[in-house]
């Protein structure tokens, strides 16, 4: 049988980890073939918690599961990995500033890069979900200077599937017959949702649907969809946010169907005037086991000012990490 890859898991007690493990053993991440091996990563308050999913792991007498380790040491965590998924993050506190939460972020994905680069396997994949995910990916990334700069990642495709799913519901089509969405930028609330080159069955839907609809409607909807989950479920969204997780990471490795992209930030090779290294989301294909930016995309005057605006943020996020010296 073939050997086991091992994947890390950050915040493995968290609820976005209580989907995402269960999914990862099933095998919807690396296939029905692949045995995992999983590594959970926990503070050391919540090292117990995270003992209890494993229980339950363990209860799902899942045939490709070979292993679990649990462990509050990222070297530990991260030793031998080829999929990391940074998961755990410090939340926004009551009067924390935006300086603040990415100084007490600072400090856990800093030290997780240098641990990534120290030990974890020659082909690593990471993939940041914890928020600021974009920047929290950048301090990563910049503490493994020798780990190749693309195989760092933050997650737009929660954003990417949602905008999938509006679109689908407002121009009645399945989602299996809808392409070419895009993501730009910052996954917060800059981000911008583009629906220029989209294809319903092949076609443009930019001639089908209103200016009014997308700029009112669907644009905030996307951004604000998390917001609108927590006042539906009085929690966040956890099930959806780690679907993603598992659909970003299965088109990384397995690729993405032909005639269609993705939505990923990682960092910018300066394509659409992104500055160099910001890790910012675009269009994206993947082949052989790497994104490649989907080139030559036409930009309209609407999508460039919504583009530069949440890169802008990005920027400034990246400027006060450089001043705060975790880069
Ligand atoms: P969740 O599992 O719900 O969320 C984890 C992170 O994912 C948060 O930063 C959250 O951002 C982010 N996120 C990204 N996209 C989404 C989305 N669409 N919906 C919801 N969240 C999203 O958080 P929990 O508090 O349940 O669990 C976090 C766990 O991480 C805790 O057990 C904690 O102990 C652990 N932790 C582990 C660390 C480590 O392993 N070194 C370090 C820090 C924490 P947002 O806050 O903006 O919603």
């Amino acid at each position: 049988s073939r050997t086991p890859v091992t994947v890390t898991v950050t915040g493995a007690a968290g609820q976005i980890a209580y989907a995402l493990l269960f999914r990862i053993a099933a095998g919807d991440m690396l296939g029905p073939d692949q045995p995992v091996r999983l590594r959970l990563l926990e503070i050391p308050q919540a090292v117990g918690a995270a003992e209890g999913t494993a229980m339950e792991l363990d209860d799902g007498a899942f045939p490709l599961l070979a292993g679990i380790d649990i462990t509050d040491d990222a070297a530990v965590a991260f030793d031998g990995t080829n999929i990391a998924l940074l998961v755990g993050a410090r939340p926004r506190g009551p009067g924390m500033e935006r300086g603040d939460l990415l100084e007490a972020n600072g400090g856990i994905f800093g030290p997780q890069g240098a641990a990534i680069q120290a030990g974890a396997a020659d082909d690593v994949r990471v993939l940041v979900v914890g928020n600021p995910a974009n920047t929290n990916a950048l301090i990563a990334q910049r503490n493994a200077p020798d780990v190749p700069a693309g195989r760092f990642t933050a997650m737009t495709r929660l954003d990417h599937n949602r905008a999938l799913s509006r679109l689908s519901a407002h121009i009645e089509t399945p989602v299996s017959d809808l392409a070419r969405v895009t993501i730009w930028g910052n996954h917060s609330a800059t981000q911008y949702p583009d629906l220029t080159h989209a294809l319903a069955n092949g076609t443009p839907v930019i001639n089908r649907v209103d200016r009014s609809w997308i700029e009112q409607e669907f644009i905030p909807g996307v951004a604000r969809r998390g917001a609108a989950i927590i006042e539906a479920r009085g929690a966040s969204s956890a099930a959806s946010a780690a679907s993603a997780a598992i659909d970003h990471v299965r088109d990384w490795v397995q690729g993405t169907p032909p005639n269609d992209w993705t939505s990923v930030a990682l960092p910018s090779d300066g394509s659409y005037g992104v500055p160099e290294g910001l890790v910012s989301s675009f269009p994206v294909t993947s082949s052989g086991g790497e994104w490649r930016i989907v080139p030559d995309l036409e930009i309209d005057a609407f999508s460039r000012e919504r583009i530069d605006a949440s890169v802008a943020e990005l920027a400034e996020e990246r400027a006060a990490v450089e001043q705060l010296g975790l880069i």
